[in-house]
């Protein structure tokens, strides 16, 4: 009986993320707030990957609370929206009390925009405003946030009310995480990606079975589409895991596409076809391949490099150790930490 109790009670939570009215991206990060799993300075300092502290304030712990409701870069902008009345239960509970006082809906809409909308739409705002202000030098958040959330949901239900988008359709919640290879084998990871003209580049990393690094790489490309980028991410990779006396690989990639590609031998793209003869030349040695497809979410290492990829000004680059820009994100591999996907029925 427990366990249906439970299972009721999580569908219950979920449904009321479902109905927000805001674009998926926030849905998901509402996800990561209710099962607090956003990583900030507290969770980061549990794994041993830094201060607890909020940046801003010093004297206090950055949880998830702290950053989204008591944080005083923040406090002012709610305490100018949220009605006298309602105050002392908004900020009164803990972070799952929190969450659901907003969602159901217990404070008034402003201007024509359900309050569980704006809540969500601001708590995300929030949270990317810290991080850009954190790392990007000149960054400054809006001058008028409640007016420019505003704005936003506006245009998003306009948008909605055109193309139709809010529609429930069925779909399911999947935790996805990065998956340790079988002992005795590699994983390798790999990505490729465009960002704008002659800006490709690709990215991979080698891991054991516990997620121990056993090398990376990144790649400028050049020109060329995110599709020719992941060929070249998939091609480097092998490469290098052969060059290194690797034997046994679990390759993974997240483009259905271009696993497709790779299992036919087959592509129209003229650029592409060069590269899938290689890997398949590559694939045919003596060795064992097995390639499997893994979601976006469970690749944001070879994603980070990918990145780094892209902006290089030389041809490639390998790590031998862990490179330090990635290290939280190989370190939330090992833990096992998993991102929501939201899945078709
Ligand atoms: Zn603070």
């Amino acid at each position: 009986m427990l366990c249906e109790y439970d299972h009721d009670h999580v569908v219950d939570k979920w449904d009321h993320i479902w109905k927000l009215q805001v674009a998926e991206r926030i849905k998901y990060f509402m996800w990561l707030v209710q099962h607090n799993r956003l990583l900030t300075n507290s969770t980061k300092a549990k794994m041993n990957l830094g201060h607890a502290m909020c940046n801003f304030c010093r004297n206090m712990e950055e949880t998830i609370l702290h950053a989204l409701r008591d944080c005083a870069l923040v406090k002012q902008m709610w305490l100018s929206i949220i009605p006298f009345k309602a105050r002392s239960s908004f900020f009164g509970g803990d972070l799952e009390q929190w969450v659901q006082y907003n969602l159901r809906r217990n404070i008034k809409g402003l201007n024509g925009i359900r309050w569980e909308d704006f809540w969500a739409t601001t708590c995300h705002c929030l949270w990317i405003w810290r991080n850009r202000e954190l790392h990007e030098e000149n960054y400054n958040r809006p001058m008028q946030p409640v007016l420019y959330i505003m704005q936003r949901l506006r245009e998003y239900y306009q948008a909605s009310k055109v193309s139709g988008t809010v529609v429930s359709v069925p779909k399911r919640v999947s935790w996805i995480r990065w998956q340790p290879p079988e002992e005795g084998w590699v994983k390798v990871n790999s990505d490729g990606a465009s960002k704008g003209e002659q800006m490709a580049g690709c990215g991979g990393l080698i891991r054991d079975h516990r997620g121990h690094w056993l090398g990376g790489f990144a790649k400028f490309v050049g020109v060329g589409s995110a599709f020719v980028a992941e060929l070249w991410g998939v091609l480097e990779g092998l490469k290098y895991a052969k060059r290194k006396g690797y034997r046994k690989i679990d390759l993974n990639i997240d483009s259905v596409a271009v696993m497709k590609v790779i299992k036919s031998g087959k592509t129209n793209s003229s650029l592409g076809t060069s590269l899938v003869k290689s890997i398949k030349k590559l694939l045919d040695e003596d060795w064992e391949v097995k390639i499997s497809h893994s979601y976006r979410e469970a690749n944001r290492s070879a994603d980070a490099l990918t990145s780094m990829g892209c902006t290089l000004n030389y041809n490639i680059v390998y790590f031998e150790t862990c490179s330090i820009n990635i290290r939280e994100l190989i370190h939330a591999d090992v833990l096992g930490i998993s991102t929501p996907r939201l899945i078709s029925l």
